[in-house]
């Protein structure tokens, strides 16, 4: 059998001069180091800026200066309906309906809008389920939620134990969850990739073993969009939300988005609401009484922030061209090259905690340094200072993204020579 991947330059190379995505890698600028271009391998924690942001955030500037509050009903992108020109590169990468996303606030504002309509606990189903180890943000929101609605955390929230190595959940593992704790528990809330080990989850299996006990279905998509190929409406989730900062290389802090399933455009649901989100047709008028817009829309509060919805609409722009299919299919193959590596030239000195089956894992891979903290800390400074951009989780894994728009193969393999360099030096 041939190997499927080799560990030289030249194989690297010329994977990179075939790939039918490498033009991308040109729109993104790059950050240096010491004159060349950095190996950034964080697009998992903020995505890289894509250089025609710049002039399209200068334009909207320029219209502002010459227009006013004319703006927002005059140029090419009148600001009075801006959001809804991320409308449908939105829906599309996460796979949902035009009216079932919205670009607005941020993640955990979203979260808690969500959690305001779709957290309804009663006496008998007060609970909520979340994965042990969820992002600080995440349990800090469930956990003030249970807390606002005068319940107890300790009763109310069930936090979902790995039952395979490295903080994996097995769908298995839900299931048992939901056979024991069902009855009990009135939001399922779980990532679409969990944010410290890369695993990715099954949101349809999860939505369907979930309804089946009568729990609403919501997912964080903060590691899942630009990342994995969603196909949320089909999920049949209740509701999504996520940041763009990441994998959608919106820029830091950028607009996130929320994705309300379509069977609750136009419920009557308890919300916290806002002019934005009042139905479009009548918003003008001014009147007291609130009527939200069906869809995701409703939830809207604010007019949005055009200058930060810019980058997003350039981003998703670049989305379209390159699809989300496409960028899987290189995703995989340059993730597969990066486990390879570590499995077959550095498996003394590291290990992969991320899932190996790639249908289990986006674009990251959580890496664990043999030895201990201060033996990885050593490594990840190392790393840094050769111009490697991973991040660090303590006590000992360093995340490393391959971002299938920007990265190369030999940028993985430029990884583990620097891995293998350090490792030489007698570390
Ligand atoms: C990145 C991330 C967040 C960040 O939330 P913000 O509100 O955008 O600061 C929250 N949850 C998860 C799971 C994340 O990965």
């Amino acid at each position: 059998m041939s190997p499927r991947f080799e560990a030289n330059l030249d194989w690297a190379c010329a994977q990179d001069a075939a790939d039918p995505l490498r033009a991308f890698r040109d729109e993104f600028l790059i950050p240096p180091h010491e004159g060349r271009d950095s190996v950034y391998f964080c697009g998992n924690s903020l995505g890289l800026q894509p250089r025609a942001v710049r002039e399209a955030v200068n334009a909207e500037l320029d219209y502002w200066g010459e227009l006013g509050v004319e703006g927002h009903f005059k140029g090419r992108l009148p600001w009075m309906d801006y959001h809804e020109f991320v409308r449908d590169d939105l829906a599309a990468i996460v796979g949902a309906l035009p009216s079932e996303v919205v670009a607005m606030n941020t993640l955990g504002v979203n979260l808690h809008l969500m959690m305001v309509s779709f957290y309804r606990p009663t006496k008998e189903r007060p609970a909520i389920l979340i994965e042990a180890g969820a992002f600080p943000t995440d349990r800090y929101a469930v956990e003030s939620q249970i807390r606002f609605h005068g319940l107890d955390p300790a009763t109310a929230l069930i936090e979902l134990e790995a039952d395979e190595p490295n903080g994996l959940i097995s769908t298995a593992a839900i299931e048992r969850a939901l056979t024991e704790h069902g009855a009990r528990i009135a939001l399922v809330m779980l990532p679409g990739v969990q944010y410290r080990n890369g695993q990715a989850f099954d949101l349809k299996a999860i939505t369907e073993l979930a309804h089946r006990h009568g729990c609403v279905v919501g997912f964080d998509l903060a590691h899942a969009v630009g990342n994995l190929p969603l196909q949320l409406h089909d999920s049949d989730a209740d509701f999504a939300i996520w940041c763009s900062y990441k994998y959608l290389n919106s820029g830091p802090g950028a607009v996130g988005g929320a994705f309300v399933h379509e069977r609750h455009a136009k419920a009557v649901l308890p919300r916290f609401a806002g002019w934005w989100g009042h139905d479009k047709t009548t918003r003008f008028q001014m009147g007291p009484e609130f009527v939200p817009t069906p869809g995701a829309d409703g939830w809207q509060l604010s007019n949005p922030p055009i200058l930060a919805l810019v980058p997003l609409r350039v981003s998703l722009e670049i989305f379209r061209r390159a699809g989300m299919p496409r960028l899987r299919a290189k995703s995989l193959q340059l993730t597969g090259y990066l486990e390879w590596l570590v499995q077959t030239q550095l498996a003394d000195v590291l290990e992969v905690v991320t899932p190996s089956q790639p249908g289990r894992r986006g674009a990251q891979l959580s890496i664990r340094v043999i030895g201990g903290r201060e033996r990885g800390r050593a490594l990840f400074e190392y790393l840094m200072e050769h111009g490697i951009i991973g991040d660090w989780r303590e006590p000992d894994v360093i995340r490393i993204s391959p971002a299938p728009l920007y990265n190369r193969f030999a940028d993985c393999l430029a990884f583990a020579e620097a891995v293998r360099d350090w490792a030489g030096e007698g570390q």
